[in-house]
């Protein structure tokens, strides 16, 4: 199959909506990362999706709507005040919430869970594109299953030429992580995975908001993730990962770097100078350019042909618990420990 990249034109949306229309994948650009979309309603198509990306068949994909009247189909129930709240601070926005699912969305959506998690994207192309194709729209991110997430067109093509037919390019993307996945069935809104909205934003609008543990913690032999996506190796590069927290992470790192080992130092831009000449890729100066810089740094590791990563933490807190989760998968909780 060839793959087209293309600026997201009229023309382009129009041709992107035949496309889904007729059971095929289509990668676009969302405010988070880029996704691999098909027609929810549809399992040959979605189908078409786990295999462009080799996607584990138990990890169900986020349906994606443009307007509000778009969810109610999607859904066996009508949203409660708590998720009503969050619509109406979050929406269109990084915040996918998770519904009882109506008979209308396949299992294969869901990976056959009774529940299913559904985002409307803010990003005007992801918009015009679900207005294009006139059904909602399946998107996992579109990497290949395993790989950093893709935050730029080009990366999308690296991972998916030739597996599907369409690519629209709209530049970079904004958060850089994933959305925020929150589980409102327990009461007590539940942080499943961190994202662009944090906790201290859904706390303010719901009164309370819990961090599941699997967030920033491996999963204990046995242990059911209550987001599926959680137990796989994640977000990964070619070279090996390892996290540096606490006051002596920068020492740790230069204890550690060893150029014989293609080492590559990942670090907030205030630190590098204490790195002098040694190979570093500045994440910027704060959590929030770091969760839109990471997945990129991961893929030019690979570029560079780093073998091991070392690369600074950051506080889990606001946007920083998003930037964590995605670390500590990376680096399959490779974490170097140091407070005092
Ligand atoms: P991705 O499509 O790569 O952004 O991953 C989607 C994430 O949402 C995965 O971690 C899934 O496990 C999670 N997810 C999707 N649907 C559900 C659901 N019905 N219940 C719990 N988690 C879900
Ligand atoms: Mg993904």
């Amino acid at each position: 199959m060839k793959t087209e990249l293309l600026a997201p034109t009229p023309e382009a949306l129009s041709r992107a909506g035949e496309w889904l229309r007729a059971g095929e994948v289509v990668g676009f650009p969302t405010e988070t990362v880029y996704g691999l979309g098909a027609n929810a309603l549809d399992a040959a198509a979605v189908e078409k999706i786990f295999a462009a990306k080799g996607r584990p068949g138990d990890n169900p994909l986020i349906v994606h709507i443009c307007a509000a009247e778009e969810l109610a189909p999607l859904i066996a129930a009508e949203p409660g005040p708590q998720a009503r709240a969050l619509m109406d601070a979050f929406w269109p926005g990084p915040l996918t919430l998770i519904f009882p699912k109506s008979e209308k969305v396949p299992a294969r959506v869901t990976a056959g869970l009774d529940t299913v998690a559904v985002r409307m994207p803010s990003h005007p192309v992801a918009r015009a594109l679900i207005e294009a194709a006139g059904v909602p729209i399946a998107a996992p991110s579109a990497n290949r299953s395993g790989r950093p997430s893709p935050t730029t067109a080009a990366d999308v093509l690296e991972d998916m030429n030739g597996r599907v037919p369409l690519i629209l390019d709209g530049g970079p993307c904004q958060v850089g992580v994933e959305s925020t996945v929150v589980d409102l069935t327990g009461g007590v809104p539940r942080v499943l995975r961190p994202g662009g909205v944090t906790r201290a934003q859904i706390a303010a609008v719901a009164s309370a908001c819990e961090i599941d543990h699997a967030v920033l913690n491996p999963l204990g032999a046995g242990e059911k993730p209550r987001s599926p996506g959680m137990k796989y190796k994640h977000y990964a590069p070619q070279g090996e990962v390892t996290v540096f927290r606490g006051a002596h992470a920068v020492e740790n790192i230069l204890r550690r770097y060893d150029a014989s080992q293609d080492a590559l130092i990942l670090c907030l831009e205030n630190d590098l100078p204490r790195f002098g000449a040694r190979r570093c890729l500045s994440l910027g100066p704060d959590a929030e350019s770091m969760a839109a810089r990471l997945f990129l740094a991961l893929r030019e590791a690979d570029r560079m042909g780093a073998k091991t990563i070392l690369c600074e933490a950051v506080e889990p807190v606001g946007v920083g618990l998003a930037v964590m989760n995605r670390l500590l998968r990376a680096a399959a909780f490779r974490v170097v420990d140091n407070e005092g």
